[in-house]
């Protein structure tokens, strides 16, 4: 069981053949299906098969078996026709119909044949597989390492879980969504604490969190301001720094790098902010470094439900809510879209990606990144 929702390492090959040999998906009588021709015509039954039984003997001609469901056909049988449709007397059969070679009877090997590549690597396991690994003799599978993702909030004004927010403070918001979209993503979260707006307190906690991790993600102190250290704290704990600043709204200023191969994300202080850029940059890294085939969201076409606006020359990731009707998705804002209201994230069903400086119409296209299982809503 500890292999579901793992990203499989190797390619799962079948030993066996299943099912292993022809066996009914009725209870009925095995027949031959040429002794049948549409005029009723009378077997004599000369055996009964149970499931978890082998057939005591061959089929021969104008003979039939009573048999039940997962039980194997005996050899000369190739059809079989289920009780309901029959009349049965004793050690006689009667079978009215033209019975097609092949009726209920599930082939040998129909599911799976020995040596077929069943699950390829980099697939998900679900329950699916799991049963198909258990069916397969796997009672053991190899299985990509969870990458391990400290995270790091920064800010003076930050009151961790546990403590009372000082007069000037507010509570610790984006250790914990964070690290329950690191989870999310399949991944391992380390918390590194948080560090005060002091170069000296942020560079000792990113060290730590780079020596015991393959990723280090920070919130925070990445924009313009005086009290914005985490560059220079990431570049002082040994990181490269490729990027800053992305022209998408929420989500500007957000920095990534990589220190000896590992990547370090630098993500933006408010809490929608960080979360909408970790799903677009962390996740995806995250999911690559799993070794997962798919390493993005799916994303659908919906109906905008009223005016969806996106002002200004940044691209937009508007959180959104998806309701299902007889013409599919229909997309309607969560509400306010400020980057601190939490409540926008709580509440989104996906975001929608809408271009700079451009309203969606009502009525009109709009494509939305699915951030969870559209499962019915009461509301
Ligand atoms: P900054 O980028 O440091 O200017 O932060 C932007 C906004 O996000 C500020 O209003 C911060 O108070 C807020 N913020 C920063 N870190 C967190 C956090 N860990 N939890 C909740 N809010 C935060
Ligand atoms: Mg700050």
């Amino acid at each position: 069981m500890g292999a579901l929702g793992r990203v499989l390492a190797e390619p799962i090959v079948s030993r066996a053949t299943i099912p292993p040999w022809p066996n009914s998906s009725m209870d009925g009588y095995a027949v031959r299906s040429t002794d049948t021709n549409g005029q009723p015509v009378e077997l004599a039954v000369v055996g009964r098969i149970i499931a978890g039984a082998m057939p005591s003997r061959v089929l021969g001609a104008g003979e039939s078996m009573q048999i039940f469901t997962g039980a194997p056909l005996p050899e000369g049988a190739d059809a079989v026709v289920p009780q309901e449709v029959v009349t049965a007397d004793g050690g006689r059969v009667t079978v009215r119909d033209k019975i097609t070679s092949g009726a209920y009877v599930r082939r040998a090997g129909e599911d799976v044949r020995a040596g077929d590549v069943v699950v390829e690597p980099g697939g998900v396991i679900g329950a699916a597989e799991v049963g198909l690994l258990a069916t397969l003799g796997y009672s053991q599978v190899r299985v990509y390492r969870r990458p391990r993702v400290a995270i790091l909030s920064t800010g003076n004004e930050l009151a961790d879980l546990g403590t009372q927010p000082g007069p000037a403070q507010i509570p610790n918001t984006n250790t914990y969504s964070l690290m329950a979209q690191v989870i999310e993503a399949g991944a391992e979260p380390i918390n590194v604490g948080v560090a005060p707006d002091q170069l000296e307190a942020i560079i000792e906690r990113a060290r730590w969190g780079l020596a015991s991790a393959d990723v280090l993600v920070t919130s925070a102190g990445v924009s313009v301001g005086e009290l914005d250290l985490v560059r220079e704290a990431l570049e002082r704990s040994g990181a490269e720094l490729h990027l800053w600043q992305v022209s998408m709204r929420p989500g500007k200023p957000i920095t990534f790098g990589t220190r000896g191969g590992r990547p370090v994300f630098g993500l933006p202080g408010n809490p929608v902010s960080a979360m909408v850029t970790f799903e677009l940059f962390v996740r995806p890294a995250l999911r690559r470094m799993q070794g997962a085939q798919v390493i993005d969201r799916p994303r659908l076409r919906a109906r905008a439900l009223e005016p969806i606006a996106n002002p200004g020359s940044r691209r937009g990731y508007l959180r959104v809510t998806l309701e299902e009707d007889a013409h599919g998705y229909g997309a309607r804002l969560t509400g306010d879209q400020g980057s601190a209201i939490l409540r926008s994230m709580v509440l989104a069903d996906g975001l929608a990606v809408i271009a700079p400086d451009t309203t969606i119409a009502a009525g009109e296209a709009v494509d939305v990144i699915v951030l969870r299982a559209l499962e019915p809503r009461t509301r």
